[in-house]
């Protein structure tokens, strides 16, 4: 203790400047509020012993800003990429202030034999804005072997996992219903509103571990049915995923945010590997767009899956090397602000999330280590970045050109608006265009509106084809 006296005072200054706490790290406070009419959900899983079959239930309390006629929603497993695989959503029961109605079953773009993507309930008579619309659903959820996709069952181990596993309300405020068909691209295609998640219930057999989304309210043990049930809840997200299994575990606090991380055993990297990555990651982020909007921020490595899957305050993640594909954790987590806090129409605008998380992880990351920017991979086709799925759908090669036209044209032409502007003017807009824009559904010209005192960053955009649609 004596011999601290005798540093000097340039080493005394560091060592202070060492001991300040970080800045916190998420704040979802510092954000604009929710808006207080979003539709309130209760949701709740029973997953099967076999860990193959979800049996759930939900309630939605809606208040629409415009008048509707009907409730639309969306059973996403039934996309093509997911339902080929053997998942499945179908709904069993469908209520509407108490009242049984018969729904209207659309593909929408699910394949033959699959159910429905889209389903719609009439109201016996139409709602005013600002009404209360109470809808009770029950519904199956049937998961597929080894799906390298959102939801699915290992193909080794006791492991389950189910994001958008349940009739997702298809509302856009202002907009109305979002009605656009499913596409055989890989890729996120909902639009979902920000609502509380009052409760979700996951009923598991006793012993499994548990993965939600939101804050972990506990575990309530039934010995008499020898099944276990976890609850959470979250104030404002647009959409939930579930892993189950039997998993190693990692909770911990850091600078304000609650990390949960967890993985079958026998993963490639450790947990204390993934939470540096994560934890440092983010902190690149928070400092580039501000704080994390999630006070718990849910990992789950799956090793079915391949790269990432982003969900509001959670994220699922392949085997990946943590270290290695950085990349990968910097553009799933990027998605934390562009998909979590400000929402889009994935179906119609996807470069509003896709190109603004792969233009952030190549603000934040190594440039070298990008393997989105593979030289000549493809010829590169300029003014198609504002397109929607179903036209990346009837290319010659979807998957592919859908990246390159979306992920890396989309962060090029970021790149260079940011660079017509100035870095630090573009930075700012882009933090203004989240605070304007939070837990809303953006559209192009909200990204217009944002830019429009920076012309150079518009003329940019507008080049690549940004507000081609004119939504
Ligand atoms: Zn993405």
């Amino acid at each position: 203790m004596d011999g601290r006296d005798a540093v000097t005072d340039a080493h005394r200054d560091t060592t202070d400047a060492t001991d300040e706490a970080p800045p916190p790290l998420a704040a979802l406070a510092d954000w604009p509020e929710p808006d207080p009419q979003r539709p309130v959900v209760d949701l709740r899983f029973e997953v099967a012993a076999d860990l193959r079959q979800v049996t759930g239930t939900e309630r939605i309390v809606f208040r629409p800003d415009l008048s509707v006629c009907e409730v639309v929603l969306r059973a996403w497993p039934n996309k093509p990429a997911t339902a080929r695989a053997g998942n499945a959503l179908e709904v069993t029961e469908l209520r509407i202030d108490g009242e049984v109605v018969p729904p209207i079953l659309v593909p929408a773009g699910a394949p033959d034999g699959a159910p429905a993507t889209l389903i719609e309930a009439p109201l016996e008579q139409c709602a005013s804005a600002g009404a209360s619309i109470v809808v009770d659903l029950a519904f199956e959820v049937r998961l597929g072997t080894a799906t390298d996709e959102r939801l699915g069952v290992a193909q080794a181990g006791d492991l389950a996992w189910f994001g958008t596993a349940f009739p997702l309300l298809a509302w856009e405020r202002g907009q109305g219903w979002a009605r656009d068909a499913a596409v055989a691209v890989p890729g996120e295609m909902a639009t979902s509103e920000t609502f509380e998640l009052r409760s979700l219930e996951v009923e598991v057999p006793h012993g499994y571990d548990v993965l939600g989304v939101g804050v972990p309210l506990g575990v309530r043990d039934d010995p008499a049915t020898g099944r276990s049930t976890h609850r959470f809840a979250a104030p404002a997200v647009r959409d939930v995923t579930v892993t189950v299994g039997d998993l190693e575990v990692l909770e911990e606090d850091i600078d304000g945010v609650t990390l949960h991380l967890g993985a079958p055993a026998g993963t490639r990297a450790s947990l204390d590997a993934w939470r540096d990555q994560v934890v440092d990651v983010t902190r690149s982020l928070v400092d580039h767009l501000g704080p994390l909007p999630y006070d718990d921020l849910w990992v789950s490595v799956l090793p079915d899956q391949t790269d990432g899957i982003e969900y509001a305050g959670a994220v699922q993640f392949g085997d990946v090397d943590p270290e290695d594909e950085r990349w990968l954790l910097s553009h799933e987590l990027a998605h934390q602000w562009f998909y979590g806090l400000v929402g889009n129409n994935q179906a119609r605008d996807p470069w509003l999330d896709e190109a603004f998380a792969s233009f952030v992880q190549a603000v934040v990351d190594d440039p070298d280590r990008d393997p989105f920017r593979p030289p000549g991979r493809l010829a590169r086709s300029d003014g198609e970045l504002g397109q929607p799925m179903t036209y990346w759908a009837a290319q010659e090669r979807p998957g592919r050109t859908y990246v390159e036209g979306v992920y890396v044209r989309g962060s090029d032409a970021l790149v260079a608006a940011r660079d017509a502007a100035g870095a630090e003017a573009f930075d700012a807009a882009l933090r203004d265009y989240l605070v304007t824009n939070a837990h809303a559904i953006a559209t192009p010209d909200d990204v217009r509106a944002a830019f429009a005192h920076l012309p150079g960053a518009v003329a940019v955009l507008e080049t690549a084809g940004a507000f081609a649609t004119g939504s």
